[in-house]
């Protein structure tokens, strides 16, 4: 089976696979950074040893991070909902398979190089 085919079995449960798990991993990075994201309270106290400066600079990469990880589980699961519609593999744009090494790369890319190119 050549790449214009698309992915055989195998390699569409390694990259579902490889999706479902970094989701998990989002997810779980997700809860373990959430007092880091609650707003920095008035009182110096709950702060600890930090000035108030430097919670509020924690808050907002700790905000900037979680963007992130949004965006990024947003693009996994549009990735998994492509294996339900059986057009995991295929560019969402011009139709053609994209190269199992670009998706080594990165499980959750929707558009073959040309295209994200452009
Ligand atoms: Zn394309």
């Amino acid at each position: 089976m050549t790449t214009d085919d698309g992915l055989d079995a195998a390699a569409l449960a390694r990259f579902r696979a490889l999706l479902v798990a970094e989701a998990a991993e989002l997810e779980a990075a997700e809860r373990d950074t959430e007092a880091d994201r609650a707003p920095v309270e008035l009182d110096q106290q709950s702060v600890g040893r930090l000035s108030r400066m430097d919670a509020m600079q924690v808050q907002a990469m700790a905000a900037a991070q979680s963007r992130r990880r949004a965006a990024r589980r947003a693009a996994i699961r549009a990735a998994l909902a492509r294996f339900d519609e059986d057009e995991y593999g295929w560019c969402q744009l011009c139709g053609e398979a994209i190269d199992p090494r670009r998706l080594a790369l990165d499980p959750a890319v929707a558009r073959c190089v040309d295209c994200a190119g452009g």
